[in-house]
This record gives C-alpha cells, sequence and structure tokens, in this order.
C-alpha cells in the first residue's frame, strides 16, 4: 500500500470487550478506525479511545447480520471516513443451550451474527480493498470450535468462520488481501461475565478456575487478541494468509 492511501479500519461489536481493545490498537498502528456495534450510542468510548490515538474515528451502529443495514453502514464509513481497507469481523453473541433444549431462534440467532454476518461484512467492504490492490480481512473464530458443551450453535459458526477463513483468502489472494483468523481461548469480557453468571459463579472465581487450567496460569485480555491483529494487518505479513491462530495461552491438556 503507498503512504498516502486512506488507511480506514472497520471493527464490527467495537463498543466495548475485545472489539474495542482491538479498535484502540489499530488506531495506536495508525489506522483511522470505524467503531461499529449494534447500538451506535454504546461506541462513544472507544470512538474517545481511538481519537485519543490521534486518529479519526466514526461511530456507527449497524446490524451485522442485516444485509440493508450493513450496505448502508458500509456506504457511511466509505463516505465519512474513507474506503476500509481493513476489517475485523468480531462482532458476536451466545446464545448456549444443551442440545435438547436448543431452540431454532437460538441456532440461528448465533449463525446470523457470526457467519452471515461475517460474510455480509466481508461482502460489502472487499470491493475497496481489491480496488487498491491491498487489504486485511480478520475473522474472529474461537476453541469451542473444536467443541464446547452447551455451544452446539457457537461452535458450528465458529468452525464455520475458520472454512470462511481459509476460502477468501483463496479468492482475494490475488488482490493482495488476506484472510485469516484469531481463535482466543477465555478472554476477560462482558461475555464470558455473562457466561460465569449464567453458571451461578462469581466473575473472579470463574476467571480462577479457567486460569487454572491454561497453561500461562492466567485468562486472556482484549489486549492480547488485539496484539495478533495487528500482526494480521501488519503491511509485512503480506504472505500469511489462510491461517487460524489460536490465542489461548497454551492448548488445553
Ligand atoms: P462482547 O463483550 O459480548 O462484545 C461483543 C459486541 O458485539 C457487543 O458490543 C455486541 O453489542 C456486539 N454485537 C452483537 N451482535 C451484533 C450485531 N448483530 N451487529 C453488530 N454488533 C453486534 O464479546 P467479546 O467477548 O468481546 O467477543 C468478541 C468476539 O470474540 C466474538 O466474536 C466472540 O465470539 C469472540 N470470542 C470471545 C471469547 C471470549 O472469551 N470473550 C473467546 C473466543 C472468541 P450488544 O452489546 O449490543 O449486544
Amino acid at each position: 500500500m503507498s503512504p498516502d492511501t486512506t488507511k480506514t479500519a472497520v471493527v464490527t461489536g467495537a463498543a466495548r470487550g475485545i472489539g474495542a481493545g482491538v479498535a484502540v490498537r489499530l488506531a495506536a498502528d495508525g489506522f483511522d478506525v470505524a467503531v461499529v456495534d449494534l447500538d451506535e450510542g454504546a461506541t462513544a468510548e472507544t470512538v474517545a479511545a481511538v481519537k485519543a490515538q490521534g486518529r479519526a474515528a466514526l461511530g456507527v451502529g449497524l446490524d451485522v447480520s442485516d444485509p440493508d443495514s450493513v450496505e448502508a453502514g458500509v456506504a457511511r464509513i466509505a463516505e465519512e471516513l474513507g474506503g476500509p481497507v481493513v476489517l475485523v469481523n468480531n462482532a458476536g453473541i451466545t446464545r448456549d443451550n444443551l442440545l435438547f433444549k436448543m431452540s431454532v431462534e437460538e441456532w440461528d440467532q448465533v449463525m446470523g451474527v457470526h457467519l452471515r454476518g461475517s460474510f455480509l461484512m466481508s461482502r460489502a467492504t472487499q470491493k475497496f480493498m481489491v480496488e487498491q490492490r491491498w487489504g486485511r480481512i480478520v475473522n474472529l473464530s474461537s476453541t469451542s470450535a473444536l467443541g464446547n458443551r452447551g455451544q452446539a450453535n457457537y461452535s458450528t459458526a465458529k468452525a464455520g468462520l475458520q472454512g470462511f477463513t481459509r476460502t477468501l483468502a483463496v479468492e482475494l489472494g490475488p488482490f493482495g488481501v488476506t484472510v485469516n483468523a484469531i481463535a482466543p481461548g477465555f478472554i476477560a469480557t462482558a461475555m464470558t461475565e455473562a457466561t460465569a453468571h449464567r453458571l451461578g459463579m462469581d466473575f473472579a472465581a470463574f476467571q480462577e478456575q479457567a486460569a487454572a487450567h491454561i497453561p500461562v496460569r492466567r485468562v486472556g485480555e482484549p489486549a492480547d487478541i488485539a496484539q495478533a491483529v495487528s500482526f494480521f494487518v501488519d503491511e509485512r505479513s503480506g504472505f500469511v494468509n489462510g491461517q487460524i491462530l489460536y490465542v489461548s495461552g497454551g492448548p488445553t491438556v
């Protein structure tokens, strides 16, 4: 990418958690950042944090699973911030249940945000990357892709994102666009806090319990994932394409 090219990054689900950490890291790396989440009002804190890094930021309220919402939101980003060359498909939800209790709605909602959402956002933004002959897409998978009790929907979606990643890597690679995925383990965010509460556990105790089974003996934080995103997005990472990087403190045994 030439130095005078507009460098706009889009991070979905960036109002909080991993997405917020990634948005701020990409700003520190020199990108203007579109902070996307369901509710535009909720993006204010991340927008301020991006601006504090000296970069432009735009809070955009859109539903990644809705085609019209995605098209309108991406058009607004291109108009107000510049055509995006980086996309981080981070927006996510859980609707955990054992298979025999899982509703069709719980299945569809999770597929809608993770799979349909990543598809729609990638389709809408790739044209700017292909035009510039440079781009980076990073998808958020999960260690749950390997199988996790109570997460038939989420595990399937996160495994699906790995196939999606490898396929886009093949299709977009010829245009200078790399597509990779990060599969986080336990990261302390509102998502894992909600899981603790669902299991009737205090969040601190839940983290302590999880850390005991992680080789580095701690749970992850959003900055751990932002570090991996920064690597994939880096100009010098152009030969790294179609990879799934597990960022989980080591393999669990
Ligand atoms: P989080 O704290 O729950 O944040 C997710 C964000 O995504 C929320 O702000 C949420 O908005 C937003 N979102 C949900 N549905 C959306 C939609 N349809 N359109 C736009 N935004 C939407 O989650 P997190 O822990 O940071 O997780 C981020 C990503 O990492 C997810 O893909 C998750 O599956 C993945 N991951 C997390 C962990 C972990 O341990 N935390 C591990 C592996 C993978 P609302 O608040 O309005 O719902």
